[in-house]
């Protein structure tokens, strides 16, 4: 346990300021996330330190497609999330305390050890929400950084603009999940913190992937889609890669069926018409939308097959198109 950050108190409650929620807690309570809780007029983050899952991830399985294509890295989590969507998938671990599911005790220290002891060029926050565990993923990204290793981050974007100013993150993959009803209906929270984040965090010069999880009859619309592709392109630029991925029956959205195939391939042939450079379709393993291609030539450049890749017609020292010559989007 330790104290939180960005928290201010009121007689006795205290404000948390780590996330746009805001959550007033009660002296002996915990805030919407559960990770957080007022113990005598003061904030402490009672999962600091309690990972819940830690492995070592392709990092095409984040998504993350343009960053370090190829690595493996450690990633982790700590039990506990911001929103309450009813589709999640890692439900298990998101939707519940920190303290209720089975962890093993770890310091930033030794989480750093273990991916250089792994030759993992990086650390990953992942698998629930990682903001929900600001103070121990703070902590070992400074010292991952300090040690060469990148910091990366897969996020909803419910994240206050002064937590994500001090983060030592290198790339993030960012949820667009849908339109403001979508978030009020599906997730419980807000859209305009999400895409206020997006931006933020490109200005930051972290790079930044986005993905939308297309779920049939509740996000799936031409709007919906248009929105996203437009927001990406013109809010955040044409070189952010931007995932359409399928959605799968979970959780409490059982009644849904997965996402047709078709309806990724629309979403994708629509924002790569619209001007965006690269654009995937995730979940669908073999699909040719899962590779990336020379937005100049077409040629591939990489091939995936799952989580394995192939790097073709590209240059990854001078990131440049080997066919063509035109410089590529990626940061390794
Ligand atoms: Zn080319």
């Amino acid at each position: 346990m330790k104290e939180a950050m960005f928290y201010k108190r009121l007689n006795g409650k205290v404000e948390c300021l780590l996330c746009p929620r805001h959550c007033i807690i009660p002296e002996g309570k915990v805030g919407f996330c559960r990770n957080r809780k007022n113990i005598n007029g003061k904030l402490y983050a009672i999962g600091y330190g309690k990972v819940c899952s830690l492995a070592i991830d392709p990092i095409e399985k984040k998504p993350l497609y343009h960053f370090y294509p190829g690595s493996k890295v450690l990633s982790l989590a700590i039990a506990g999330c911001n929103f309450r969507c009813l589709h999640c998938q890692n439900w298990e671990v998101s939707q519940a305390s920190p303290l209720e599911v089975p962890y093993r005790e770890l310091s930033p220290e030794e989480v750093v050890y273990i991916a250089k002891n792994y030759n993992s060029p990086g650390v990953c926050y992942t698998y629930t929400e990682p903001t929900v565990y600001y103070e121990f993923m703070y902590d070992t990204a400074k010292i991952a950084r300090e040690n060469g290793l990148f910091n990366v981050m897969v996020t909803n974007g419910y994240i206050e603009e002064n937590p994500l100013k001090s983060l030592p993150m290198d790339a993030m993959n960012i949820d667009i999940k849908g339109n403001e009803e979508f978030y009020k209906k599906i997730c419980g929270a807000e859209l305009e913190p999400v895409l206020r984040t997006c931006k933020l965090a490109k200005k930051l010069g972290i790079w930044v992937e986005i993905t939308n999880l297309i779920v049939p009859g509740y996000n799936d619309n031409l709007e919906d889609i248009l929105f996203i592709i437009e927001f990406v392109r013109d809010e955040l630029g044409k070189e952010t890669p931007l995932h359409f991925t399928r959605f799968h029956p979970d959780y409490k959205l059982l009644d849904v069926p997965p996402t047709p195939v078709e309806i990724l391939e629309k979403a994708r042939d629509l924002a790569l018409q619209m001007g965006l450079k690269y654009v995937y379709i995730g979940n669908v393993p073999g699909h040719e939308g899962e590779n990336t291609y020379c937005p100049k030539c077409g040629a591939l450049l990489i091939k995936r097959d799952i989580f394995s890749i192939d790097i073709v017609n590209l240059d990854l020292k001078n990131k440049i198109c080997l066919v063509c010559g035109e410089k590529i989007d990626i940061i390794c």
